[in-house]
């Protein structure tokens, strides 16, 4: 079976926990983490590959330690033809998916690393963010 793609939100006070040690060495799990970011405020995002036949103790040992767990279904896209490139979102995102290159003031998404936080959605003018399923 293939490895299990989640995503885990962490807050100010359950972003410092050892979880990977305890995944791996308590729960037998094999764990690749794909993409992480911590904002300035200690919440984070990380995205992993989780793989075992202890996955749901797992995840049951992470929602106990107060950490959000979903699982990846989601993809973040740009609609090209509606972004005015703004800016806007290249300050929020936190994962540097989307940053302003200079001096030609162009706006760049990179997809491979969003981290799928949502946060472009909220502040984009012209929803030229999209999740697709
Ligand atoms: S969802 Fe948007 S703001 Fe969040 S990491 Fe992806 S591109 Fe950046
Ligand atoms: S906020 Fe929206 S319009 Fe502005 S640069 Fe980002 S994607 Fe483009």
């Amino acid at each position: 079976m293939a490895p299990h793609k989640i995503v885990l939100r962490f807050t100010s006070t359950t972003s410092d926990q050892p979880i990977i040690y305890h995944l791996v060495k308590d729960y037998d799990l094999v764990v690749n983490i794909v993409k992480a970011q911590i904002n300035p405020h200690l919440e984070g995002t990380m995205v992993l590959d989780l793989d075992g036949p202890r996955y749901e103790e797992g995840i049951r040992y992470l929602r106990d330690q107060g950490i959000t767990v979903h699982p990846l279904t989601q993809e973040v896209v740009r609609i090209h033809d509606r972004c005015t490139a703004c800016g806007a979102c290249t300050v929020h995102c936190p994962a540097g998916a989307l940053y302003l290159e200079r001096p030609a003031m162009e706006v760049h998404f990179n997809g491979d690393k969003c981290v799928v936080c949502l946060q472009c959605l909220k502040v984009c003018p012209v929803r030229a963010m999209e999740v697709r399923i």
